[in-house]
């Protein structure tokens, strides 16, 4: 256990997202310097280390402390009250504080947020170039060159994808389908078994429509850009469900400025000809099939009910009904798997050839059983992690994609990140939007969250936009029964002033 004291708690999210990242997993204790004090020599010696913050109106001093011996003292000068300017100069110094009491780096630096690439998207946009951007990454935020150079050129990606959108005036459609042919073992999402919800889908469409059509009526005057049907797995639903949700979808809103439509075919287990076809007449023009790994060993531990030979059929079946852009997600970090694990899969993805690529780290969520399961698993999880994304991202550009959006998320292995790759005009606008919090994502069903992008609001931390959220509940009955409160929440969110 790591005990931190402080006399303020302005940072108390900075400064355990930074333990975080280099001390994983490990309990934080947090006292005031008071309570502190009241703790005996012997209670002291029993945490790893002690790390003090103590602010006052000049600078904050932090100290690391082990066995009762300070081992290392750093300062942040300027008002911790003044959160705009003092807050990145804070976490630099508690980054380098770690650092040195470690003896490691870490590929992001002090940067903890979900998302890195949004500094180059707004310092290209403040006219940086490209090389002062990736100086920038690494002065500012210790960032190693290779992650500043994947950030910036992720946002120049963006930059060019998200050109002549509107954005203020368009919006994205997410509908989220909760069922799943079974759970794995690393999910976190509103994920129910479809074979113990069969008799509940009617009913559960019923009220999709419902909020369907009011988000279409509402939104009648707006561009809708991107449409993305997600969840659980949508193609858990029978061939006839799929049909009447994508009717509904497409008969409740104006598709004249739609660049996108993509479903989430996830799971190989879920898909057959009879479901591709009825996306394709339904002009879906994406979908993912996600592997997560090629290998079937790994594949049974984490829960997935297919092997690697049902992903290659899927793949195929997809391609041979004309489907032009299918995504493939993979996994690094999943339990039992290493560098050599993932060369294997890797050789498998570049035999079929996708034009889209998904690399995520694996994050230890706390809904997730897979926490649990660490103590089995343990040691080779997140082992050679760096290595992995090292590898897709090679492979990746030996399919001719380049990195076009990315995210962290807490808890993520190895304090890495997640990398959607693509063939160029076979990326997903989807992605970049919500991923970059651009427009409006107007959400409907269980589970689903709504995001209002709020303009000229400053937040605290200084940035010209707020964001405001609505979620809907994620249990199922729950959210037939409550529907007309989802909408009401929407109501209060987009049309409330
Ligand atoms: S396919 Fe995705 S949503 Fe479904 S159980 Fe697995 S991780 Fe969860």
């Amino acid at each position: 256990m790591i005990l931190l004291v402080q006399n303020a708690e302005e940072y108390n999210n900075d400064l355990r997202a930074m333990i975080m990242a280099f001390f994983s997993g490990e309990k934080i204790s947090g006292m005031s310097p008071e309570q502190a004090g009241e703790l005996s020599p012997k209670m002291h010696r029993e945490f790893t280390f002690v790390l003090t913050a103590l602010y006052d109106e000049k600078e904050v001093r932090l100290q690391i402390e082990e066995k009762g011996s300070v081992l290392y003292t750093a300062y942040a000068s300027g008002n911790y009250r003044d959160k705009k300017k003092f807050r990145n100069r804070l976490k630099l110094a508690i980054y380098r504080l770690l650092s040195e009491y470690t003896g490691k780096t870490l590929p992001w630096g002090c940067l903890t947020g979900v998302r890195p690439a949004k500094i180059a998207m707004a310092k290209l946009n403040a006219g940086k170039t490209f090389n002062e951007t990736v100086k920038d990454y690494q002065e500012k935020y210790d960032v190693s060159s290779e992650k500043a150079i994947l950030a910036t050129k992720v946002a120049v990606r963006e930059r060019a994808l998200t050109e002549g959108i509107d954005f203020e005036n368009s919006y994205c459609l997410y509908v989220g389908i909760p069922f799943c042919p079974s759970r794995c073992l690393y999910c976190s999402f509103t994920s129910y078994p479809i074979s113990s919800y069969k008799g509940m889908v009617e009913a559960y469409l019923d009220a999709l429509r419902k909020e369907l059509q009011y988000i279409g009526y509402t939104n009648r005057e707006r561009k809708l850009v991107s449409i993305y049907v997600g969840g659980g797995t949508p193609t858990s639903l029978e061939p006839e469900e799929l049909n009447l949700l994508l009717t509904d979808i497409r008969s409740n809103f104006d598709l004249s400025y739609l660049r996108e439509f993509t479903v989430e075919a996830g799971r190989p287990d879920s898909i057959n000809a009879a479901k591709l076809k009825v996306l394709k007449e339904n002009e879906v023009t994406r979908i993912s099939i996600n592997p997560q790994t090629m290998n079937d060993k790994t594949l049974k531990t984490i829960g997935r009910a297919h092997t690697a030979n049902d992903v290659r059929e899927a793949f195929r079946l997809a391609e041979g009904i004309g489907f032009r852009s299918v995504n493939m997600d993979i996994i690094a970090g999943l339990p039992g798997e290493d560098a050599e694990s993932m060369r294997l899969t890797l050789k498998e993805i570049r035999r079929l050839h996708p034009n889209n690529l998904t690399v995520h780290s694996l994050a230890i969520k706390r809904a997730a059983e897979l926490k649990q399961q660490m103590v089995t698993y343990g040691s080779r999880i997140h082992q050679d992690m760096e290595e992995m994304l090292k590898q897709v991202s090679e492979t990746a550009e030996e399919l001719g994609m380049k990195p076009y959006y990315m995210y962290r998320q807490k808890n993520i292995g190895g304090n890495l990140e997640n990398v959607g790759y693509a063939v160029p005009g076979r990326e997903c606008l989807y992605n970049i939007l919500i991923m970059e919090e651009l427009t409006d994502i107007i959400s409907a069903g269980a589970g689903a969250s709504s995001k209002r992008v709020i303009r000229n609001a400053p937040d605290e931390g200084g940035e010209n936009i707020r964001i405001e959220r609505c979620e809907n509940v994620k249990e199922v009955v729950q959210y037939i029964e409550r529907i007309d409160e989802m909408i009401e929440r929407k109501q209060d969110l987009f049309l409330g002033v």
